[in-house]
Parts: structure tokens; C-alpha cells; sequence
């Protein structure tokens, strides 16, 4: 049996998470249930699932919390804040962490379940490409295992030979991400001057929260999972590339110097990744449909368009500059895609917004978390200048 937290619970991550978990009660439990502000959802799970330890990180919550449980006659212990998280994460009595918070709020918990050795269960990209080396430290240190969530990466990693002992060895040419190409595929930069938050967020094959579904019409969603790529795989730039895939059936592909390609093929529904990746390396029911290869007919791939969608080839160059720079890249889109959201800034600004940031933003190395905290509020500070004055 095994006992996970999901951090990020009431998203559409911890949905589809809690989907599979439910649906094996001989395998898994939850032990931990964690959550930003939407504490109404956040009660309902802990009465659906019953978990030891309920984490509300808006600590204004806390009181309002308890008393929904205690209405409910739910003996949940409750803790709240952003601290509060690191203790879910890091939980004696969890043995399985699902990262799933969304952007940079997840750095300190991702980090913490590494340290403490769980089976990290990383959906949180934003947290890899802030600290991609802290979190292979942490995960050194606490001799847990990492399994990817998002779908391409955990694609690679199920193409990937099971001993791993780097690219090289394991004859591996390079790695092939798929991208969907987002809700904008094939408009021109002049189709996408009034594109609204509602366009952006409707993605033709995927249910995701907002900033990620942003993050997929921009094309930076691939950048974050070139960077993410890296880390995870421990490889070159150079031998990841970018391939747009409309139907989302292949999730990526691993190329070898033989000449074969693997792939790993299914419907776009993430709860298949969540369960290779609970019950790794046995398999379960995810309680997805099974692929319909005639009904679906044909695979097409063509080439990102680079120019339009300028947020993938500012990822590769944060990966080419390193030190701050993916850390910068990261806070600068979050800024920007949280404006677009809110009506403050123009679709087409975000590339702006996030190249102008990475100019104006001083050069650092990174050595400790503190050097990550820096580099992303004072990323920050020079993003939300330049959304100000985009605006006026
Ligand atoms: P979402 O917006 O649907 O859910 C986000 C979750 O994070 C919510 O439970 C929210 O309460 C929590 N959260 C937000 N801010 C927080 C804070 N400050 N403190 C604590 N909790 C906080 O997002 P999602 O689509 O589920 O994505 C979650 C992560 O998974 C993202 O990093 C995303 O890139 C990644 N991911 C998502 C998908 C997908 O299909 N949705 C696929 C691949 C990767
Ligand atoms: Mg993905």
C-alpha cells in the first residue's frame, strides 16, 4: 500500500491524480491533501478521502477550514501557509509526493519531498527549471525516485532503458518532444493581436488550469519542458528537439544510433502518465479510453513555428546562457501570463515581456536555494515594471 500526498489537490493535476488513486483503494491511499485557497474543494476531498494532514497554503483559511471539517465530522489535522506545505511534502507517514502545485509556489515542497526520499511524482516543471540541480542534489540526498509527469517526459522516461547510466551509454542520439501546437497553431502574429484569455485557455486536446494552457498557446510550455528535459535526462540542448504533433497521440519520442525511434503513444488524458507513474514499475487501470488508431487515422508533425511563437527559442536560449537565466525566463512568463490573464497585458506582449526581462536582469550563478529566491523576485520586480509601462 502505498501513501501519497497530492500537493496541488484541487487542480486539474490533483483531479486527475485522485482519479486513479480512487479508483485502486487495495494499492493507495492518501495520506496528505494540500491546496492554495480553494478551501470549499479542498474540504470536500478531505471528506471524499480522509487524508492524516489537510494543508491550506492561504493561512487566512485556516479557521474556516477546521470548521468545514469539524462540520463534517472529519478528524483531518489541518495546518496552513506556505510552510505548511514543506511539511506535507516531507510527511513520515507518505511515502508517495505528487508535486502539482502550479509556477515557482512549488519550488520549497518539490525540493523538500526529494530530500526526504519519497517517490516524487514531479508534475511541478516550473520547479525543475528554477532548480534543476538542486533538485538532482535533493534527490541524491533523500535516495527517492523521480517519475515524470508531464505527459512528453513521461514519455522519454518510459523510451528510456531502465538502467540509467547516461545518453551515451544507453545509445541514445537525441530526444524528441511533441507539442500540440496549442489552441493559435498555424495564425499569423497579426491573427493574434486580440487573441482574449478565454482563446488562449481553450486547448484543442487538453483540460489544464490556466497559466499552463497559456503557456501552451505561447509555445513556452515547450520551453519550460526543453529546459525541464534537460535536467531530468541530463542532456545536451542540442540533442533535444521540437516536433509539432496536432493530435497529441505520440507524447515524445526517444531517437536512437541504430536508427529506432521509440515513441509512447496514447489519448491526451494525464491520467496515464499519473498511473505508470504510481504504480511504476507495475501497471494499472488509469481508466482511460484505449487509443482508437483507425478512428484517429493519421499522425501529422510539422515544424514549430518559431517566429510567431517566439517563447520556445527564449526557453533554449535561458538553457544556453544557464547560471539565473532559466530561473529569470520562468519568473519573467509567470508575471506576464498571470497580466494576459487578468487583462493587463496583450498576448503578444508576453514575449516582450519575458525577453526584456531576461535583458534588463544581471547575469548570477546558483549554487543555493537562496541564489533561486533572488534571481525570481528580483525577475520579478523588472517584469511587473516593464507590464506597467506596457500598459500605459
Ligand atoms: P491548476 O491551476 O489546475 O492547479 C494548480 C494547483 O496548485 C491547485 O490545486 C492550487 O490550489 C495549487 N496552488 C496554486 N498556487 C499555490 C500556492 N501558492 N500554494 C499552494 N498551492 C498552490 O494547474 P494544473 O494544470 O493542475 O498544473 C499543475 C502543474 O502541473 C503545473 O506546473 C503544470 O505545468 C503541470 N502540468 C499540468 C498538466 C495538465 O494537464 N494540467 C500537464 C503537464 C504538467
Ligand atoms: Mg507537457
Amino acid at each position: 500500500m502505498k501513501t501519497v500526498a497530492v500537493l496541488g489537490a484541487t487542480g486539474s493535476i490533483g483531479a486527475s491524480a485522485l482519479d486513479v488513486i480512487a479508483r485502486h483503494p487495495d494499492r493507495f491511499r492518501v495520506g496528505a491533501l494540500a491546496a492554495h485557497r480553494n478551501v470549499e474543494a479542498l474540504a470536500a476531498l478531505c471528506v471524499r478521502f480522509a487524508p492524516e494532514l489537510a494543508v491550506i497554503a492561504d493561512a487566512s483559511l485556516e479557521s474556516e477550514l477546521r470548521a468545514r471539517l469539524k462540520l463534517a465530522h472529519v478528524a483531518t489535522r489541518v495546518a496552513a501557509g506556505p510552510h505548511a506545505l514543506i511539511e506535507a511534502a516531507s510527511a513520515p507517514h507518505c511515502d508517495t509526493v505528487i508535486a502539482a502545485i502550479v509556477g515557482a509556489a512549488g519550488l520549497e515542497s518539490t525540493l523538500a519531498a526529494a530530500r526526504a526520499g519519497k517517490r516524487l511524482l514531479l508534475a511541478n516543471k516550473e520547479a525543475v527549471v528554477m532548480a534543476g540541480a538542486l533538485l538532482r542534489a535533493a534527490l541524491d540526498e533523500g535516495g527517492g525516485a523521480l517519475l515524470p509527469i508531464d505527459s512528453e517526459h513521461n514519455a522519454v522516461f518510459q523510451c528510456l532503458p531502465a538502467q540509467r547510466a547516461g545518453l551515451d551509454a544507453a545509445g541514445v542520439r537525441r530526444i524528441v518532444l511533441t507539442a500540440s501546437g496549442g489552441p493559435f497553431r498555424g495564425r499569423t502574429r497579426a491573427e493574434l493581436g486580440a487573441v482574449t484569455p478565454a482563446m488562449a485557455c481553450a486547448h484543442p486536446n487538453w483540460r489544464m488550469g490556466r497559466k499552463i494552457s497559456v503557456d501552451s498557446a505561447t509555445l513556452m510550455n515547450k520551453g519550460l519542458e526543453v529546459i525541464e528535459a534537460h535536467f531530468l535526462f541530463d542532456a545536451p540542448a542540442e540533442r533535444i528537439d521540437v516536433v509539432v504533433h496536432p493530435q497529441s497521440i505520440v507524447h515524445s519520442m526517444v531517437e536512437y544510433s541504430d536508427g529506432s525511434v521509440l515513441a509512447q503513444l496514447g489519448n491526451p488524458d494525464m491520467r496515464t502518465a499519473l498511473a505508470h507513474a504510481l504504480a511504476w514499475p507495475e501497471r494499472v487501470e488509469a481508466g482511460v479510453a484505449p487509443l482508437d488508431l483507425l478512428g484517429i487515422g493519421k499522425l501529422d508533425f510539422e515544424a514549430p513555428d518559431r517566429t510567431t511563437f517566439a517563447c520556445l527559442d527564449l526557453a533554449y536560449r535561458a538553457l544556453a546562457t544557464g547560471g539565473n537565466a532559466p530561473i529569470v525566463l520562468n519568473a519573467a512568463n509567470e508575471e506576464a501570463v498571470s497580466a494576459f490573464l487578468d487583462g493587463r497585458l496583450a498576448f503578444l506582449d508576453i514575449p516582450h515581456i519575458i525577453e526584456s526581462t531576461m535583458e534588463k536582469t544581471p547575469l548570477a550563478d546558483v549554487a543555493a536555494l537562496s541564489d533561486v529566491l533572488d534571481g525570481d523576485l528580483t525577475a520579478r520586480r523588472v517584469a511587473q515594471r516593464m507590464i506597467a509601462s506596457a500598459k500605459d
